[in-house]
């Protein structure tokens, strides 16, 4: 395990691929019986790009989230982060290793609300072992303009606000992937497009890479290439779509 001794080189190195998903098939079982969440699915996500995933609701979308950031497991497959086979790694490697690789952005924000802006956005070099330097806090804060409201609380900001403090949490720690769960879910088109071209910048201009699930065709047409899925398999794939393509293709699957 030479890689979690010394995490930067793993973010240093530049693999060819962020994220790789190897025969993934994810099985839950329910009262009802067994439900395949994922059946099959294989998929190298580039690095510096920016990926939508998309899909009817239950087609597994948020089980494929959490299974690429090792927050579930697999039932059966590989996942890989940067070429490092996480399925090999213990719970507490595989801590350490999101900590390092991964940034998380939610439709809820998740922010805590007794922490100030600053400190939303320090914790995760906090949790880390690091020590914040005040300006990498408030530079992290410029870039995603909220410049001079680092001492607010979250309640004290509007949804796309708080929606930027949560963004520049996931990229405090420079992680090489940033998974999005519907991450405009919850905002106003105006402000949703603010947010989408924040998170198409970070991959264009700082070649970080996202995975960002959502059933917004709008959204979806800000990434590079839309992936969807159907029963927990992926049925489609398109690059560059505009929202009305992918709306169009969207349709399809609802069928
Ligand atoms: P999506 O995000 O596309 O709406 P999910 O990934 O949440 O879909 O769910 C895919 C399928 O797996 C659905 O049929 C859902 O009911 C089922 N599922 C998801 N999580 C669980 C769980 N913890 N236990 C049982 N079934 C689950
Ligand atoms: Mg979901």
């Amino acid at each position: 395990m030479t890689i979690l001794s010394s995490p930067e080189t793993l973010t240093q190195q530049t693999a060819p691929h962020a994220v790789t998903l190897d025969g993934i098939t994810k099985t839950y079982q329910s009262k009802a019986g067994k439900v395949d969440a994922l059946a099959g699915v294989t998929h190298a996500f580039p690095s510096s790009t920016f990926t939508a995933v998309m899909g009817p609701s239950g087609s597994g979308k948020s089980t494929l989230l959490q299974v690429a950031a090792g927050l579930d497991r697999p039932s059966k497959g590989d996942v890989l982060i940067g070429g490092n086979d996480i399925g090999k790694l213990s719970e507490v490697e595989l801590t350490k290793l999101r900590r390092s690789t991964m940034g998380f952005v939610f439709q809820s924000y998740n922010l805590l609300p007794a922490l100030t802006v600053f400190d939303n956005v320090a914790l995760p070099l906090r949790l880390a072992g690091k020590h914040p330097r005040r300006n990498e806090v408030l530079a992290a804060l410029d870039q995603v303009g909220l410049h001079g409201l680092h001492r607010r609380r979250p309640a004290e900001l509007s949804g796309g606000q708080q929606q930027r403090v949560s963004i520049a949490r996931a990229l405090i720690s420079k992680p090489e992937v940033v998974f999005a769960d519907e991450p405009t879910g919850a905002l106003d088109r105006q402000t949703s497009r603010q947010v989408l071209e924040l998170l198409r910048q970070v991959v264009d201009d700082r070649g970080q890479t996202i995975v960002m699930v959502t059933h917004d065709p709008l959204a979806a047409s800000y990434a590079h290439s839309v992936l969807f899925l159907a029963d927990g398999q992926i049925v489609g794939h398109l690059e560059r779509g505009t929202p009305a393509q992918i709306a169009q293709k969207m349709s399809e699957l609802e069928k």
